[in-house]
Formats: C-alpha cells, structure tokens, sequence
C-alpha cells in the first residue's frame, strides 16, 4: 500500500487567486509540484489555504459547513470556502477580521495581527471540519507563523497526534505586531520560550520557536540569518536551532515564464532562435516611448519600490552614468518616496529613462523579453524570482552578491555581481555589463547560460519532500 503524507500549507497569498509578491508566486506553484512528486509508493496531499481576502478573485468557490472559535466568552464567525486548482483542494477562511482589512497586507500593524491571528487560528481548526488529518503543517512567513505555534500548543493536549511544523522564510525583518493579547483572548498561552525578550509575543518568532523545521528560501539566505547583519536579533535563537534550519532556494514557474510560448510577448524564442529577441526590445522601446535603436542598451528594474530593494542606490547610480548613452525602464510601486524619486529621474532624462510606477504583470514580462539588463542591488535577498525570470529571459542580471541572488547568478557566466552597497559599486558593474554587451558572441552565451539554468520548481520540492520525510518518519 502506498503511503500518504498530508501537508497544510498556509499562505497570505497565492497566485493565481491573489498575488502581491515573490509569496504569490511561491505560494502559487510549489503545493502543486509537491503534489506532482505523488508516485505510487507515496501519495503527496498537499492542501493550500487562503485567507478569503476580500481582493481574492476565485471561481467555483463551494461553501462549506460554518465555524465558529471561541474568543472571550463570545465566538468568532468563520466562513470557510473550498475550490479546486489541478485537482488541489484549496480553502479559503473568511470572517469579520478577514473582511475588516481590504487589501493583502495594510500598513496598520494591529489590523494586520487581528487578521492573520484570526486566519492562522481558525484554518488549524479547518481540518477538524473536512475530516482530513495533516502530517506537517507548513506555513509562510510571519502572516501564517502563529498557525505552527498553535500547532504546537494543541500537540500539549493529551493524545494529540505529533504534528510536524514547518516555517519557509522569505522575509524575516517582517515578523509581526505583538499579538500577546489576542492571543490571551483566543485562550491561548504565551510559552515561556528562549527567545529574546522583545520577540517572545511577534508571530514569526514565536512560529519560529514552536517549529520543527526552519527553511530560508535559499542556502544563502540560511546562512545569512545568523550573522548580526541579517538576523534581525534572532541570529543567537537561530544560531541555537542550526540543526533545524536550512536553504531551500525557490524556483520559478517555468511553464508561464517561457520566452517560447508567452503570450503577453511580441515575438517568442527560445536557445535556438535567441536573435529574434531582439524584435522584442524594439517593440518595447517603442512602446515606452524612447528612440527604437537596437544598439542602445536597455536596463530595467521590475520590483517593489522599497529600501530592501536597493531600487535609492539604482537611481542614484542612473543619474550618476549621465555621459553613457544608456536607456532605463523602471516598473514597480510601493513606497511614495521612491515613485517620486523614479518620477524625477524621468523628468531629468525624459529621452533616456521611463517610469512606469504600477503593477502590469504583462509589461513586466515585455521588459523581461526585450530589456538587455536588470538591475537588482538588493541590500537583502531572501531568494529573489525576478533575477531567475530575467536569466529565463535572456534578460542578464546585474546583482549584490547577497542571498539568494548570490546563490543563483554567477559573474562573468551569468550575469555580473557587485559587493558593496553602494552605487558606485552598482555603477562599475553595470559599466561591466556596457563594455561586454557589444561582444555579440560573450553576450550571447551569457544570455544562454542563463536560459539554461535549471530553475524550475521540481528540485526545489524535492527537497521540501525530502524534509518532510524526514519530519514524519
Ligand atoms: P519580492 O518578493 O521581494 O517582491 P521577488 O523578486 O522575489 O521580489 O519577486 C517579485 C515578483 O513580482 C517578480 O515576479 C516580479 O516580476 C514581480 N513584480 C514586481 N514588481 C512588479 C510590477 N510593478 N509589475 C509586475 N510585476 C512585478
């Protein structure tokens, strides 16, 4: 007889329902790939579950049976939805917290605990409900971090079954507001942990405490966290925990993200036909409104605008290469400062640089087919998809050698990477890329270096299902 392993992934978001972030992306593809490894010895049962988001577009949606959990001495509603993507059960778990906050994530820190409190709560109550017994519960980030301290504290009662609890890292400066008090109101106890004082009532830490397995979304980024620089204060607690902590890097989804068969693109290629690529960058110079010129190089960044991001010392560096002839498109939103910032850089080189500050899946895709480069200097990086798109692309990275961009671009190979955070830095780097872009031959095989790399999701779950034997033996 087979055997069967059940895993409760929990996510703030996931595409194709709602994404905002590398998460959706995350979110979106590797339940499905898990449950494609299923052979005949072992039966992978992945269920995703959502927060119903009011922003969450599903079709098909069946409501299932109301629950109700206790909080004080009245009872918080839950709605509770079931759909179907490629034969995954996916739940979605609504009710007042959820619905109170419009978007994926607000920028009021309590609504977003009350929220994500609620959620991760109620879906490890969700089971229960469709009669269904997880082996490893895994959840994502802060937002979902509670569910496997929830987990734990129900392993307390007596005759609970072991289950095993998963975190994946993506971001872990993001670790929530204190949630002491809602989680006294929902009757459950703050342990006494060996985490530092400050951290022992923020989800992620406390995920992060009652877990039986952490996963940074690269090895990088594992290794980074617990250094002083990036451990956020934790690196001591994850120092403690080595034995349980490792790097799995994120792929991408190379189904969409096919330059032979994308259809939000002008001209489709793939190794074999790599000249026709050069089609796409006229047609995307043209529609940003810059000179069609194949000659002149094209430099993009596609990304939130945020500090984490680097996308300041991107900017500072484009307004620094004043004397090269260059052009630049920046797609992204996010902080207002930066947008206005993008916005003056438009203003200064209208000829030379666009600012296209919203969210347009398609031109992302446009730019990744047509764009010479991409720049990423990220003071950190989790993982990064954009620069494995890019490569996917043949669009060449220009990255800081931090976390998973180190992991995954190779300089000279790749593309080209910098150290030091700072724009000259960048600008010496991009100037790399300048110099070797008329090199037909060198470019070219930079460009299918990259193309070549595997990055799709199948060996990344297979090392999630490898951790998850190792977690249920
Ligand atoms: P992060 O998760 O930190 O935002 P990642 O590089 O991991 O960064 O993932 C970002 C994803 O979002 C990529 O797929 C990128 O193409 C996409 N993206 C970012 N900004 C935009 C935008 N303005 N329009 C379309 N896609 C975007």
């Amino acid at each position: 007889m087979s055997k069967t392993i059940n895993v409760f992934f929990l996510a703030a978001e996931a595409d194709p329902f709602i994404k905002v972030g590398g998460l959706g992306d995350v979110a979106g593809v590797l339940p499905r790939e898990l449950r494609a490894l299923s052979n005949d010895d072992l039966k992978l049962d992945v269920r995703l579950v959502l927060p119903y988001h009011p922003v969450v577009k599903a079709e098909n949606l069946r409501p299932l049976e109301p629950f109700s959990i206790q909080r004080g001495d009245s009872e918080v509603q839950v709605e509770a939805f079931e759909t179907v993507l490629d034969d995954m059960p996916v739940y979605f778990i609504g009710g007042e917290p959820i619905r109170a906050n419009g978007s994926v994530y607000s920028l009021d820190a309590s609504r977003d605990s009350e929220k994500y409190a609620f959620f991760s709560l109620a879906a490890m109550e969700l089971p229960r409900y469709i009669n269904w017994q997880p082996d490893v519960v895994h959840a994502n980030d802060w937002h979902t971090a509670l569910s496997i301290y929830v987990n734990l504290t129900k392993r307390w009662e007596a005759g609970a079954k072991h289950v095993a609890g998963v975190v994946s890292l993506h971001n872990l400066p993001f670790m929530g507001a204190d949630v002491g008090g809602i989680l006294e109101s929902y009757g459950i106890k703050l342990a006494q942990t060996d985490l530092p004082e400050w951290a022992r009532v923020l989800p992620l830490p406390l995920g992060l405490w009652a877990s039986d397995a952490i996963v940074a979304v690269s090895p990088g980024y594992a290794g980074e966290v617990l250094t002083e620089e990036f451990g956020c204060g934790l690196q001591e607690f994850l120092g403690q925990r080595r034995e349980t902590l490792s790097g799995i890097l994120n792929g991408i989804d190379t189904v969409s993200f096919d330059p032979a068969t994308d259809k939000a693109i002008s001209v489709n290629y793939n190794l074999d036909t790599l000249k026709r690529r050069a089609e796409n960058k006229e047609l995307l110079q043209e529609k940003l409104g810059l000179a069609r010129n194949p000659d002149i190089p094209l430099l993009a960044i596609i990304s939130r605008m945020d500090v984490q991001k680097g996308v300041d010392l991107a900017f500072t560096a484009l307004k620094n290469m004043k004397r090269i002839d260059f052009q630049a498109v920046i797609l992204g939103t996010g902080d207002p400062k930066l947008e206005e910032t993008a916005r003056e850089l438009q203003n200064l080189f209208p000829e030379k640089i666009k600012a296209e500050l919203r969210f347009d899946a398609k031109l992302a895709r446009q730019i990744y087919a047509g764009a010479d480069m991409i720049l990423m200097p990220s003071r950190y990086e989790p993982c990064g998809l954009a620069q494995m798109i890019a490569m996917r692309y043949g669009c060449v990275p220009v990255v800081r050698a931090v976390g998973g961009l180190k992991d995954t671009v190779k300089q000279d190979e790749t593309g080209f990477v910098f150290e030091k955070m700072h724009h000259m830095s960048l600008v010496s780097a991009i100037k790399t890329g300048l110099k070797t872009l008329p090199d037909h031959e060198k470019w070219e095989s930079i460009q299918r270096a990259g193309m070549a790399t595997d990055f799709s999701w199948e060996s990344s779950a297979r090392e999630y299902l490898k951790l998850y034997q190792s977690l249920v033996k």
